[in-house]
């Protein structure tokens, strides 16, 4: 049963994969690692462009490795879960100093780096070197449990070990990049989350899900809990140059090693904090409309509260920690989405979008696999 769902996974394959992504060009561990990294919370579309800069940048894994942190950030912004970014810049340094600058070939030396569970060092070496590995990112996770009707939401332990069983009986001894990819595109472009297009399938035919009329109840949900609500008080404090003052954020924690605008107390003025902080009179202060940010454990409620301040004061605070940023000239620093836009906002570009939703950027775990 099993040879016959991989032969005829791997026909349409042959027809109707992907074969022409870039990261399909030169499959080198290296580039399938990071094309791997990028696509774990997002879609293909959004990834390419990405993709194509950060190996222009870094085209060698030593190079990502020598590169500082800041600029990988940078080249990140935007795409969220920055600690992927993270944990690509130090498993790049892993390897340059334990490896010899080669990406290992072993699984357990790559399911060691950081940032790479099981599912990703499987889908590196089986993409790029052919190995015998199963994966079993949402993609597949979806496929299985619709095709072979499983029950239980695949977080739970139990769930998850019966699909890690079953996709290791599916994976075939031979053609395993082909069949990798053949899975993760067949979950992607035809057993999509919201409408599975089961007339496309090349395994209708003995699909559970199917014959029960149960593909929208598979994969079973994530049990719903109350997500609590945190609130954050920011500052955008802009000094007579129309410069904005920013704070590199600790390296651990939401937006960690990213730059963002300071947060005051909850019993603090923006008044105080310029005069505390800077030595600075505020010559005018404003409250914009609150903005919501989703993670995955917790909603971030955000109070901005824009800061004139007389004059250009030094940084009093010098420890690489705090930067006046220039809006008319942006320095090639890491910011997340909501920072971004309010540096927007503030350069007046995009006053009226300020309120407009976010997508989750959390560095949480990975709640969707959005090829
Ligand atoms: S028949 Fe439909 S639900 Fe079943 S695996 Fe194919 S696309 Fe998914």
């Amino acid at each position: 049963m099993t040879g016959d769902f991989v032969s005829r996974v791997l026909a349409w394959f042959d027809d109707h994969g992907r074969h022409d992504l870039p990261w399909q060009a030169d499959r080198s561990p290296y580039r399938v690692w990071v094309s791997e990294i990028m696509l774990q919370q997002t879609q293909v579309v959004t990834v390419i462009p990405y993709f194509e800069r950060f190996m222009a940048h870094f085209p060698a894994v030593t190079d990502l490795a020598d590169a500082p942190l800041d600029e990988v950030l940078h080249l990140w912004s935007g795409l969220g879960y920055y600690a992927r970014a993270r944990n690509l810049h130090r498993a790049a340094g892993v390897i340059r100093d334990r490896h010899g600058g080669r990406f290992p070939e072993a699984f357990d030396d790559v399911v060691n780096l950081p940032g790479i569970g099981r599912s990703t060092a499987g889908a590196i070496l089986a993409l790029a070197r052919g190995q015998h590995h199963p994966i079993l990112d949402g993609n597949v996770k979806r496929v299985l449990c619709r095709h072979r009707g499983i029950e239980g939401w695949p977080g739970r332990r139990a769930v998850e070990t019966t699909l890690w069983e079953m996709a290791d009986a599916f994976t075939p001894e031979e053609n395993v990049a082909e069949y990798t990819q053949a899975m993760m595109d067949l979950g992607a472009t035809v057993c999509r989350r919201g409408r599975p297009e089961c007339s496309a399938c090349p395994v209708s035919a003995d699909c559970v899900a199917l014959s029960r009329g149960r593909q929208r109840d598979l994969p079973a949900p994530r049990p719903r809990r109350e997500r609590p609500l945190r609130h954050s008080r920011m500052l955008l404090v802009t000094d007579a140059a129309g410069r904005v003052l920013l704070e590199r954020r600790e390296p651990t924690g939401i937006w960690g090693g990213l730059w963002a605008f300071p947060e005051l107390a909850p019993d603090e003025t923006p008044e105080a904090w310029v005069s505390g902080c800077l030595g600075a009179e505020a010559t005018s202060t404003e409250t914009w409309p609150e903005l919501r940010h989703g993670f995955t454990h917790f909603e971030l409620a955000v109070t901005p509260h824009r800061v004139a301040i007389a004059g250009q004061p030094g940084i009093v605070m010098e420890d690489g920690r705090w930067l006046w940023y220039n809006p008319e000239s942006p320095a090639r620093i890491g910011t997340a989405a909501i920072v971004g836009r309010l540096l927007a906002g503030i350069a007046g570009k995009n006053d009226n979008e300020t309120g407009s939703g976010e997508r989750d950027e959390s560095d949480g775990q990975v709640r969707v696999a959005g090829r």
